[in-house]
């Protein structure tokens, strides 16, 4: 049987590795536009490639078809096979990473695991569609096509890839009657509706809370790094994805509490002794200036310093809630997930096309989105382990 998988991205080269380590003889084929399979690898978890986590909550991914994908066992699952293709993973925390902690040895060691069994890597093959045959289905390039018994597509989404370049795979899906889930950037910066532009550059530690529509939604502690123009970092890659997944909402707010570990009485107390520290503002002993002044101003607090006692509780009030207005989410040259994708309404449990005869898929072009912390390879993975033991 000839297996045609279109892309040689993350989840393809996991399924081609479980193809060959089934049986050697499998005759697999990996199609792709890049001329280096696995390039996605090469930029996941900042060059260390966060493979997979070992706790799943409720929030990790965006609906139940995907969870159930996921399954109980995931992480396990995955460092289990990757033994077999000769891989040892480390925990950091829950989070699982190549022994190495690089995603360059790691994609190294894939792609010699399926060299030495002859693997076909098919590079800068750009393609433009593919159809039923009575040979089998036909992949077509511009200058050249493929014929296969089945097709994997795990073509990936639109997050932080050069469209120019290659033709776009949900545009063609859409020719063949798939339907597809609104596509839209996830795990991304944000813009809000405040101007942050003197917070630019600066970082802040703290409890993040996500609220939609007054709702508080999510909640976790992280960095919060500020742009020109609005917030990044990993709790708010995180609450953006988390707003992508709303249809319909008013308004989606972050909270900030800047001094988890302190009650607000806590930090009335500081703030009324730093006061008559200094003639400076008492938030200076607290704060960077530039936060210090914007609390300041958030707080609506008149004076510059040597506050009230009810200054300094509007003060404390905004230290433990200091909100920010989602205005609209950075594009997918920012992104690291795709939310939205082909629906699973098209798809077999077994994620078999019910629209066309040996047509699988596999990986982000789905509609699956999870967190930051490995859910979205361990996705690309699980979802090729369910295909192959189906194929
Ligand atoms: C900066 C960044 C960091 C990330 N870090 C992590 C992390 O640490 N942990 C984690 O779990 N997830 C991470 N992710 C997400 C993760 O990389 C993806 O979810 C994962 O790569 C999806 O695998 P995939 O196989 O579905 O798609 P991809 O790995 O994107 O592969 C799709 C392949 O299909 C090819 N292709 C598409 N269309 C065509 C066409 N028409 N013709 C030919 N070839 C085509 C593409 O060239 C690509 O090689 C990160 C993402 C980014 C952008």
């Amino acid at each position: 049987m000839k297996i045609g998988i279109i892309g040689s991205g993350c989840s393809a080269i996991y399924l081609a590795c479980i193809l060959k380590a089934k049986d050697f003889k499998n005759d697999v084929s990996l199609l792709d536009i890049n001329f280096i399979p696995g390039k996605k690898f090469l930029i996941t978890g900042n060059g260390r490639c966060n493979l997979a986590n070992t706790l799943v909550t409720n929030d990790s991914y965006n609906n139940d078809q995907t969870k159930k994908i996921i399954g109980n066992t995931p992480a396990k699952d995955i460092i289990s096979f990757l033994g077999e293709v000769g891989i040892l993973t480390r925990d950091l925390g829950n989070l699982i990473y190549p022994f190495s902690l690089s995603a360059q040895d790691y994609l190294s060691q894939l792609i010699r695991f399926l060299k030495e069994r002859n693997t076909k890597f098919i590079n800068d093959f750009n393609v433009l569609d593919y159809q039923e045959t009575n040979k089998g289905v036909k992949i077509i390039g511009k200058e050249k096509c493929y014929v296969f018994d089945k097709v994997i597509i795990a073509t990936g989404g639109l997050s932080k890839i050069n469209l120019k370049q290659r033709t776009n795979m949900f545009n063609i899906l859409k020719t063949h009657k798939y339907s597809i889930s609104p596509v839209k950037p996830g795990l991304n910066p944000i813009k809000s509706i405040e101007n942050v532009k003197s917070l630019e550059n600066l970082r802040a530690k703290g409890d993040v809370k996500l609220f939609i529509d007054n709702k508080e939604i999510y909640k976790e502690s992280g960095e919060v790094q500020f742009k020109k123009d609005g917030l990044s970092g990993i709790a708010i890659f995180n609450c953006s994805s988390l707003i992508a997944r709303y249809k319909d909402f008013k308004v989606a707010k972050i909270s900030i509490d800047l001094m988890p570990d302190h009650s607000e009485e806590q930090i009335n107390d500081i703030l009324k002794k730093f006061n008559n520290a200094s003639k400076y503002s008492c938030l200076d002993g607290l704060f960077a200036p530039k936060f210090s002044e914007f609390i300041r101003q958030k707080a609506n607090v008149k004076n510059l310093y040597l506050f009230t006692n009810s200054e300094i509780s509007k003060l404390a009030t905004t230290i433990k809630n200091l909100i920010f207005t989602f205005k609209e989410a950075y594009g997918f040259e920012d992104s690291q997930v795709t939310i939205g994708g082909v629906s699973y309404s098209n798809l077999s449990d077994t994620l078999e096309s019910k629209i066309e005869k040996n047509i699988y898929f596999i990986g982000e072009v789905l509609d699956a989105d999870g967190l930051c912390g490995g859910y979205n390879l361990m996705f690309a993975f699980k979802s090729a382990e369910l295909v192959s033991k189906n194929l």
